[in-house]
């Protein structure tokens, strides 16, 4: 298949539109064009054509069959915090916004679900949930503004998926529309299902490539009560990373372990104005245990505390004030806005077996070293998901975009040469799609270019992400 030819956007569109789904939820304003032009990847910049906020279902379904019948793209967006660029309409057409859709239709406490639509920021359900007891655990740094829907199209992880799992371990079900037009309904409030091909874990993390989610039926849990947070000094990176399988032969189950380097942490000090730091200290691990019983939380951490000292920390900092806790998870939640003001950079999401996060950072020194450019990294180190954020530096433009694009090939290929892979949570989008071939056999790309033909015959659903037609 060559790549498909698209039509613009023209009145007669916008006129046929309007009169299916009203006009309220149609906008050429400039304003409407510029918002969705961008979202948080660093330097892109694709306004739509036309910006569609859809209310319900029906609507997105009429604006799909619109666009199959005359060829126009849409591209789906959420909160636009993607770091792949994949809300944004790289082929012009219809920025498709579910930030209308964002009711939390259904809290069942008795069978630990709830139903919500895709346009529900994540902090908001996740604020909704944890009134009643209950608990969603996916918690990605951005999920002030992030939506359910845009976390289930990139299958979102963040700090606690060391424990909780990711995004698809809590989708159960879904409703979506497919590029024709048709609505697709999967799973259910079911813990088990095996009825058929799992299509709701296909459509989780295909990039809004396959499908428009419009609802979501997502497990709860029980909300965690009591938490023992500690932040640990290393002498070096190395360190650091390879107390993390020692964490787990230990038998302790933390929440969370993310990994910062000293410069990172220094960086999200002094965009939040506070001091902290050991002065030795070339690494630190923030480490959380969570649970609801305070007394064993406190023999689990003095475990953990032992632990850290018998593997080489500095030492083990307790924040025992709830505020010292969130100023900590603020100071790690800062990171990446920290580390892009120091410099224009590329974030890359490397993933490895968390046994060899060692040699990851070591490569990732070596590669950085041999073209005179230096990287910052932080991350889940629990995951063994490390991002590393290549700075331009002093670089002249022309300059960093070959070195940024040669640092970050050989970035991948020493990672997937360690058993890992290109992205752990950020997703392929625009910007990965070209390093896709590093981590993906000829075989499972082209296995996945026939699902993305059988979903969507003519490729008008959020094309230019992940791959093109043959
Ligand atoms: C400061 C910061 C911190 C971050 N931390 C994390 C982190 O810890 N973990 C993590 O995983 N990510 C993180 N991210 C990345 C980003 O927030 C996530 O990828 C998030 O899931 C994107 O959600 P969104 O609603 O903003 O989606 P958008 O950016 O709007 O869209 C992302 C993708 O989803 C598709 N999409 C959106 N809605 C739908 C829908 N309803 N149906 C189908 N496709 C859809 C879009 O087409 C696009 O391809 C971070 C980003 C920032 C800026």
């Amino acid at each position: 298949m060559s790549a498909p030819r698209y039509a613009r956007v023209d009145d007669a569109f916008v006129t046929a539109l309007e009169a299916e789904i009203g006009a309220e939820c149609v906008s050429r304003a400039p304003e409407a064009l510029e918002r969705h032009a961008r979202d948080e990847s660093d330097g892109l910049y694709f306004p739509p054509e036309l910006v569609v906020q859809p209310r319900a279902t029906e609507q997105v379904q009429a604006l799909l069959r619109l666009c199959s019948e005359r060829r126009v793209p849409v591209t789906p967006a959420g909160g636009r915090t993607g770091l792949s660029g994949g809300a944004l309409c790289v082929h012009g057409g219809v920025a498709l916004s579910l930030a209308r859709m964002d009711r939390i239709v259904e809290i069942d406490e008795r069978n630990f679900f709830c139903v919500v639509e895709a346009g529900v920021v994540t902090e908001r359900l996740q604020e909704a949930v944890e009134a009643r007891g209950l608990f969603y655990p996916p918690d990605p740094a951005s999920r002030g503004s992030c939506t359910i829907g845009g976390n289930i199209a990139e299958n979102a992880g963040g700090p606690r998926a060391v424990k909780y799992g990711v995004t698809a371990d809590w989708v159960r079900g879904l409703a979506c529309v497919l590029a024709d037009g048709t609505l697709l309904r999967t799973g259910g409030k079911l813990r088990k299902d095996v009825t058929g091909y799992d299509l709701t874990h296909l459509i989780v993390g295909s990039e809004g490539t396959l499908a428009v989610v419009t609802r979501a039926w997502l497990r709860l849990t029980t909300r965690p009560t009591a938490f023992r947070t500690a932040l640990v000094p290393f002498a070096s990176a190395e360190a650091a990373v390879a107390l993390v399988p020692a964490i787990a032969h230990a038998g302790l189950d933390p929440a969370a372990i993310e990994f910062m380097e000293r410069a990172a942490l220094e960086a999200a000090c002094a965009q939040l104005g506070v001091r902290v730091g050991h002065d030795e200290a070339q690494a630190y691990l923030l480490i959380e245990l969570d649970g609801t019983d305070e007394a064993r939380l406190d023999r689990e951490i003095e475990r953990l505390g032992e632990l850290c000292l018998e593997r080489g920390a500095l030492d083990v900092w307790l924040a025992l004030e709830p505020g010292r806790r969130r100023e900590l998870w603020a100071l790690r939640r800062a990171m990446g806005e920290a580390v892009k003001r120091l410099s224009a950079y590329r974030e890359e999401d490397t993933v490895v077996p968390r046994a060899r996060l060692a040699e990851a950072l070591a490569a990732v020194g070596r590669i950085t070293a041999r073209h005179g450019v230096r990287a910052i990294t932080y991350g889940h180190a629990g995951d063994g998901n490390i991002h590393v954020n290549v700075l331009q530096g002093e670089l002249d433009p022309e300059r960093w975009a070959t070195v940024s694009r040669t640092v970050s090939r050989e970035i991948f290929e020493a990672i997937v040469a360690l058993g890992g892979t290109i992205t752990g949570e950020h997703g392929v989008g625009c910007v990965q799609k070209d390093n896709l071939p590093i981590a993906l056999s000829r075989a499972s790309l082209a296995l996945q270019r026939r699902l993305k033909t059988a979903f969507d015959p003519g490729w008008i659903l959020n094309p230019g992400k992940l791959f093109d037609p043959e």
